[in-house]
């Protein structure tokens, strides 16, 4: 099996539990070094270190999958979803979760949810994608599935040298599910939705909204299909109103008030965010509560700070449409901009809106999407609730 061998430098991050490495981070090679094949990796002359797989067309030269000399086979992918299948029992999510996590999986590069019964894949890597047919197998020992769908159509496959692709992985199924969630139903479209069709790393914060918005005039925006809206309609919200710029996810957001018999509570448009609460917020409209579920609006380095201004003037329009002592629901879900610079952003919001803040609640992800200290890309999630009062 072809070795690889770290650089000195590079020992302590690898040692403390992060499974990538990248090119430049390597002393040399012996034998040769075909994308997608296990090697072995050493921190020294004969330290080992683990077991992963190598990519010389990526920037991640190999990930890790294992710190054991243990052999990658079916049987091990089959250990390791068994064993996340296990860690989600323990934390009571299990009919609708993320049933791997990555890199928090140690499933470098796969990612699995689980709706139910139907299960939608990603593998993002080539080394991860060369396994797919052992995942698939492992699915089907451990849950007999409904159906199993690829959602592979994004771009950092790309990266890996991989095509974009989705499609059935098992005997075709309808692909619009029904799913269950904190007492509703949602309809989730793991073909044409986005991302794996449904955001299920919100799921303990949609409940978190329970008692602030009982009686409340609410406002949502960013609402894909609804979720936390069609919530804040069954915790008891006097009137919802929520806005997307996608029709498709409009017309399915107001499919999902009417599955929960809530259509004369929850009204989706729509429209543009960025020019919708400008306006109104000049026409002198208020509400009880604004939620605020943007996309990330970065994906680099070199425009967190642009990625910081959005999220000020989003967040300070919101809250020029609340009324003195509202509630502000804030997302942030990229993990370029930390949970400090988040609430500093927040913080920075009111005080230009002339308005004061106590924070109600701060959490991140739910924890079938733990986070892994040291491994930043696990570390994205950020849902602050705050309430809001004039400032004079
Ligand atoms: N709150 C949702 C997830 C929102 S994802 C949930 O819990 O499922 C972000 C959403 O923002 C997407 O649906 C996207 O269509 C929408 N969006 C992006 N730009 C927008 C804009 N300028 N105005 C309104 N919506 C926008």
């Amino acid at each position: 099996m072809t070795k690889v061998y770290l650089r000195k430098k590079i020992a302590p991050r690898i040692a403390n539990g992060h499974p990538w490495i990248y090119g430049n981070e390597v002393d040399h090679i012996e034998g040769p070094v075909e994308g997608g094949e296990i090697v072995e990796v050493y921190y020294g002359p004969d330290k080992f270190a683990g077991k992963g797989y190598i990519n010389p067309k990526s920037q991640i030269l190999v990930r890790l999958l294992t710190r054991k000399n243990e052999p990658i086979d079916d049987a091990f992918f089959l250990r390791r979803i068994k064993e996340a299948w296990q860690y989600r029992q323990k934390i009571g999510l299990t009919e609708n979760c993320r049933l791997v996590f990555g890199e928090a999986d140690q499933l470098p590069a796969l990612v699995i949810d689980k709706f139910n019964d139907y299960f939608v894949l990603q593998t993002l890597s080539l080394g991860m994608d060369k396994w797919k047919p052992a995942i698939i197998q492992s699915l089907e020992t451990l849950f007999s599935p409904k159906g199993i769908y690829e959602r592979n159509d994004v771009p950092v496959r790309e990266l890996e040298g991989l095509p974009q692709q989705k499609g059935f992985l098992s005997a075709p199924f309808t692909t619009r599910i029904l799913i269950k969630e904190n007492g509703l139903q949602l309809y989730v479209d793991v073909e044409n939705g986005q991302k794996t069709g449904y955001f299920l790393d919100q799921h303990l914060n949609r409940k978190a909204i329970q008692h602030i918005v009982k009686d409340a005039e609410v406002l949502g925006v960013f609402t894909y299909t609804g979720s936390f809206e069609v919530h804040a309609a069954h915790y008891g919200a006097k009137s919802v109103v929520g806005l997307d710029i996608s029709d498709n996810a409009v017309l399915q957001a107001n499919e999902n008030a009417k599955l929960n018999g809530l259509e004369n509570i929850c009204r989706f448009e729509a429209m543009n965010a960025f020019d919708v609460l400008k306006q109104w917020a000049k026409e002198g409209k208020k509400y009880d509560v604004v939620m605020l579920d943007p996309p990330a609006f970065t994906k680099s380095r070199e425009n967190i700070q642009k990625a910081l201004t959005g999220y000020k003037e989003i967040n300070l329009r919101g809250m020029k449409l609340l009324r003195n002592g509202g509630f502000l629901v804030s997302s942030s879900c990229t993990n370029l901009v930390s949970p400090e610079q988040f609430i500093h952003t927040i913080e920075q919001a009111a005080w230009d809106a002339k308005k004061r803040i106590r924070q109600v609640c701060f959490q991140q992800q739910s924890p079938d999407h733990p986070i892994i200290p040291g491994m930043e890309n696990t570390n994205y999630l950020k849902f602050l609730i705050v309430e809001v009062t004039d400032r004079n």
